[in-house]
């Protein structure tokens, strides 16, 4: 019997569509279509196949909108956000359809001979892609995979299936065989599963939690199978004394609370140089309050509700009761996964609230000494993602830099995603690189060729 999800909008808690959940067969029919479909998207020539991937993002292009509007709907990011990751999968596409043509082997000068290398795809790619930005992470996968002639099964989380499901029938109306690209919406347990263990499947592109992307790891490992991993984040945002402290206390909020917290990147810890702590949580008070919570298609908006009920609960668990709260913004009552912006000052380094991952709307905001606790308190994590620096001195900030053990880091700044740059993580934050130039190189194997010019 098919297996059915209720995809709910969590701004009302209304059902918006039962998706079908795709079952253990289904998904390898879907991998055994899309290994028989790898010589035909090979055999394209890299010309034809960059005008495919060019014409895919012209049809995301004239579908911004729409492809926003579902997004608010099942996940419920800002309009703003929303439009804006719809216009990173188009940017991205734009961005890998130049691969194709710049896909370039070596001549290699040896003895007795010439001696070439191909960049050859390495056949199905399985991309597994999280709640919390279902498109542009998507994209991050699929987009290089294909312009390096790999073929793509995807599973979006269950929660948000819509946008994924949109972006397969634009492919096909780009010209994209249907078997090149699929998308598998289900339960990590099945599709995902199926992915990490069917042999047809070369390489697993997993964004998600630490947990699981460790049991993905372990999983490909039978196979010597090739993994890139994007995981969890544990972000320190560091404010030194002589940082421009308005500008670092107004923009703080945005690098936290953006898609309600629900971002592997957000900087979730705010360490501040003792001698301007309480200044820097004055200044922070009023950027907190006044950050917008509500209807997520309202243009004004600045943070929408939590994915889900379940999630709420976990992130309310962090706060039993308000003895680390030291202010909080406001959030709408009634239906939808509200959690109102969170400061929260807690005594001890091995707080929970100091240590996990919550995922949601909770800032920990600690005091530090100088340059060395700073780095030292930024590093005692487990992950290794991404984090700010505000300082107004250059060699500090390239010191800091330089001495915090994370992928991405922003100096005077809470941006942590440009796709012409590389994104990933350091430690328990993941494995490999997406975006920027070279993630297209993940997606090939090189092969080495030795033609001997002896006399036969
Ligand atoms: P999750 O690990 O629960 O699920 C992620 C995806 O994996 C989903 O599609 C899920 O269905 C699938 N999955 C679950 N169990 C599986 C299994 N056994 N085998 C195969 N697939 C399985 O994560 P989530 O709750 O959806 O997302 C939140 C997490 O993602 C956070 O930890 C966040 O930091 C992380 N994340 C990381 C990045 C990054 O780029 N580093 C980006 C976004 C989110």
């Amino acid at each position: 019997m098919t297996q059915t999800f209720e995809v709910r909008n969590p701004a009302t808690e209304r059902v918006l569509r039962e998706v079908e959940l795709t079952s253990a067969e289904r998904t390898d029919a879907a991998i055994e279509r899309a290994h028989a479909a790898l010589p035909a998207w090979r055999a394209v020539a890299p010309g034809d196949r960059a005008r495919l991937l060019r014409r895919f993002a012209d049809a995301v292009d004239a579908d911004v909108e729409n492809l926003a509007r579902l997004e608010v709907a099942n996940s419920g990011h800002t309009i703003g956000n929303a439009r804006w990751e719809a216009g990173n999968v188009r940017d991205v596409l734009h961005y890998y359809a130049a691969a194709p043509e710049r896909l370039i082997g070596k001549q290699i000068p040896v003895p007795g001979g010439v001696n070439v290398t191909f960049a050859e795809p390495l056949g199905v790619v399985g991309v597994i892609v999280p709640w919390n930005f279902p498109m542009p992470i998507a994209g991050w996968g699929f987009a290089p995979a294909l312009a390096a002639g790999n073929t793509v099964v995807l599973k979006p989380a269950e929660l948000t299936p819509l946008t994924a499901l949109r972006l397969a029938e634009l492919a096909r109306e780009a010209g994209i065989p249907e078997d090149v690209f699929q998308v598998l919406p289900g339960k990590g347990g099945v599709v995902g599963q199926r992915f990490v263990e069917h042999p047809l499947v070369r390489k697993v592109v997993f964004t998600g939690s630490t947990e699981v992307g460790r049991r993905i790891m372990a999983g490909c490992a039978a196979q010597v199978k090739r993994v890139t991993l994007e995981l969890g984040g544990k972000n320190a945002n560091i404010v030194f004394a002589d940082a421009d402290l308005e500008r670092a206390a107004a923009t703080a909020p945005y690098g936290v609370f953006d898609n309600a917290g629900q971002d592997c990147c957000a900087r979730s810890r705010i360490l501040v140089q003792a001698s301007v702590y309480d200044r820097f949580l004055e200044l922070l008070e009023p950027a907190v309050k006044g950050v917008v919570v509500g209807d997520p298609s309202h243009e004004s908006t600045e943070m929408g509700p939590l994915i889900s009920a379940e999630h709420r609960e976990r992130v309310r668990a962090y706060l039993p009761d308000d003895a680390n709260v030291a202010f909080r913004g406001s959030a709408p009552d009634g239906a939808g996964y509200w959690f109102p912006p969170t400061v929260v000052t807690p005594r001890s380094a091995t707080d929970p609230l100091v240590t996990d991952e919550i995922f949601g709307p909770i800032v920990a905001v600690v005091p530090f000494a100088d340059e060395a606790e700073a780095v030292a308190m930024a590093n005692d994590t487990a992950y290794g993602l991404s984090g700010s620096i505000w300082t107004r001195d250059v060699g500090r900030a390239l010191r800091v830099s330089r001495g915090v053990e994370a992928g991405n880091l922003s100096v005077n700044s809470h941006a942590s995603v440009r796709y012409w740059t590389p994104f990933g993580g350091f430690k328990q934050s993941g494995l490999g690189r997406e975006l920027g130039p070279d993630a297209v190189e993940a997606f090939t194997e090189v092969k080495n060729v030795f033609i001997s010019t002896e006399e036969q």
